[in-house]
């Protein structure tokens, strides 16, 4: 058996080595090291892709979501709500310009921000909210939408973890995750389902005056070479970043088909076995369907809920099967996050989850004796 991986970036390489090689060497060749071709023919067939009018590439998935909130004219007070479930990148930047960050519970089948607890978190002085795509399925977006309509609030949707999966809304409509709301943010980290070789990010919208004043911003606030119209950053994606990216964005559905079809697969094996809940897909199929993109599974978690989670990763990890506790603590619980203003019981959802999730290995390269292995280890530890 191949050793197995949590992420096999290497295995995926060898695939597209050749036009990778090619066009990253091009590059060099042609030393249009910033903004150069290849940056903007990502753009385009990113936004094709997509579905949305503008598509602004920067640095990483921290920064778009900074600048997405810096386009908006976010200001120090204005309540930003987000969800208490989630990678800090969300509650940094809302801190970092001086935001209020206001974190709320999540759901216990998708892990995605609560709704009612969005609604209860709503004051005066809230502005956005930034519903968080987690493992790769949508949160609830129509419900989130109406919410932001009835308020009057920015949606920014944090797209890292769902690049090319598809929201249907109650009405039938389709849409790519990352163009619901009024802006989002997503990141070619190298292990994310459309990564890069280094970092990468993106911005996406639908709105020109927001994308204008966004463009301006990852560029230090030029609309025009050296007069500085607003205070920006410097975050762009290098163009090697797209030439990497030019390679896989025509294979980013396939990449996804194969993160599900292993999901598939890892869903069999664990079907009525107790102790153990496989992720729920919610949306318009009720379990993974063949033929939609309702959930991109950039992560697959399980629930173990006998309180032997801590020791399942202790054996799989002696066993050689790589796993993760995606998250182990909750934000409104972490050191740089604390605030008075949190009361614990209003978190009993991510209270719980932080200690019954564990990440299986989940990527593109994953055979069927490997989910063979992986799946017989974690069933036969976990009811032992
Ligand atoms: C990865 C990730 C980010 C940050 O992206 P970087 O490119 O690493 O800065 C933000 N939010 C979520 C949910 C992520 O998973």
């Amino acid at each position: 058996m191949k050793k197995i991986q949590m992420v096999d970036l290497k295995g995926q390489y060898e695939e597209i080595k050749e036009t990778v090689n090619s066009s990253v060497l091009e590059v060099i060749d042609s030393t249009a090291f910033i903004n150069g071709p290849k940056v903007h023919e990502f753009q385009k067939h990113l936004e094709d892709y997509l579905g949305v009018k503008h598509v602004i590439p920067c640095g990483n998935g921290t920064d778009a979501l900074q600048i997405a909130m810096m386009g908006l004219g976010l200001k120090p007070g204005d309540e930003v709500i987000t969800a208490d479930f989630t990678f800090a990148a969300t509650v940094e930047v809302i801190a970092l310009l001086g935001l209020t960050p206001v974190l709320v519970d999540v759901e216990p089948d998708t892990f995605n921000i609560d709704i009612e607890a969005i609604k209860k978190a709503i004051t005066p002085n809230t502005k956005a909210i930034v519903p968080v795509h987690l493992f790769g399925q949508c949160a609830n977006m129509d419900a989130i939408m109406a919410i932001a309509k009835e308020h009057n609030l920015y949606v920014i949707e944090d797209n890292a973890q769902a690049i090319g999966a598809t929201y249907t809304s109650k009405d039938g409509t389709k849409q790519k995750a990352g163009t619901i709301g009024h802006v989002a943010s997503t990141s070619f980290f190298p292990s994310k389902n459309l990564g890069c070789y280094g970092d990468g990010g993106a911005i996406f919208t639908n709105d020109d005056d927001l994308a204008h004043t966004i463009r301006g911003i990852v560029n230090h606030g030029m609309y025009r070479r050296y007069y500085h119209d607003v205070v920006g950053v410097n975050s762009r994606l290098d163009s090697i970043q797209a030439a990497v990216l030019n390679t896989k964005l025509p294979k980013l559905n396939s990449y996804n088909k194969a993160r599900q079809d292993a999901s598939r697969k890892y869903n069999d094996a664990f079907k009525g076995v107790k102790n153990i809940i496989t992720p729920v897909t919610k949306q318009s199929c009720d379990s993974i369907c063949a033929d939609c993109d309702c959930h991109v599974f950039h992560q697959y978690t399980l629930k173990i809920t006998n309180g032997k989670r801590d020791a399942l990763v202790e054996h799989l990890n002696s066993n050689n099967i790589p796993c993760g506790v995606y998250y182990p603590v909750p934000l409104h619980s972490q050191k740089a996050y604390q605030d008075s203003r949190y009361n614990d019981e209003d978190f009993t959802v991510t209270n719980q989850l932080i200690k019954e999730v564990i990440s299986l290995p989940m990527h593109t390269e994953l055979d069927d004796e490997q989910i063979a292995f992986i799946t017989t280890t974690v069933i036969n530890f976990v009811n032992g």
